[in-house]
């Protein structure tokens, strides 16, 4: 098997791609710029693909950003909270997996890698709705007959039953260098500690039971959000 892994910098798709290595060595990195606020993530992918030794591709979208309503392609302000509450979808990026997995497959025809792999999750499946099982199996389905005949590529997502506290102890079991990942929605120079991102990684490290390195501003407002207080 070969692959690309859709990598965004963040905790999910750096597990995925030591997951990924653990299979095969013919496994290149493909990173989507959106348009996302903060260009610190993109640096976090550049990072986190020189730590496991494989190419890595950033293909810039960005020009579609203007006309995607979200809070994070646009000035509206991230919310702080916990994903579970009504007030993230604003984060929502409309389209946002299927738009970066079909790029991704694209590439994946051209450089004759037989399998796109993406980190969703299963909490990602609450306010996201390309997130879903259903989804995934739909999109891989396109993928292939978009591709029949020039590598009938699929579409993987390996964690999507998963939680991010199982993913985080199997990452760990990989050796990814966490404080090297990015999660914030906010930018700035260290962890929030209070947006939905951040909230949930906080969330994570603790329930899996893994030092977290992470520097944040804050962590008391996660722990009255997630009851780990
Ligand atoms: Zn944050």
């Amino acid at each position: 098997m070969s692959a690309i892994v859709l990598l965004s910098g963040g905790m999910d798709s750096s597990a995925l791609l030591g997951f990924a290595l653990r299979e095969s060595r013919e496994v290149d990195a493909v990173t989507i710029n959106y348009g996302q606020r903060h260009a610190r993530e993109i640096d976090s992918a550049a990072a986190i693909a020189h730590h496991f030794g494989v190419r890595h591709s950033v293909i810039d979208i960005g020009s579609l950003t203007p006309h995607l309503k979200s809070a994070l392609t646009s000035d509206i302000e991230v919310p702080d909270g916990h994903y579970s509450e009504e007030s993230m979808r604003i984060t929502v990026v409309p389209n946002r997996n299927a738009i970066m997995l079909m790029c991704a497959v694209g590439v994946a025809s051209s450089r004759g890698r037989s399998k796109v792999m993406t980190a969703v999750h299963a909490g990602d499946h609450f306010i996201y709705p390309d997130c879903r099982p259903k989804f995934i199996r739909a999109v891989s389905e396109a993928a292939r007959l978009g591709t029949e005949g020039m590598g009938d590529v699929t579409v993987q997502a390996p964690f999507v039953e998963m939680m991010k506290s199982d993913i985080v102890a199997l990452g760990d079991s990989l050796g990814v260098p966490w404080e090297q990942t990015w999660s914030c929605y906010k930018g700035g120079s260290i962890h929030c500690g209070r947006c939905g991102t951040c909230v949930e990684r906080i969330e994570a490290f603790i329930l899996a039971g893994v030092k977290d390195p992470t520097v944040y501003a804050e962590v008391e407002f996660a722990k009255e959000k997630t009851a780990l207080a």
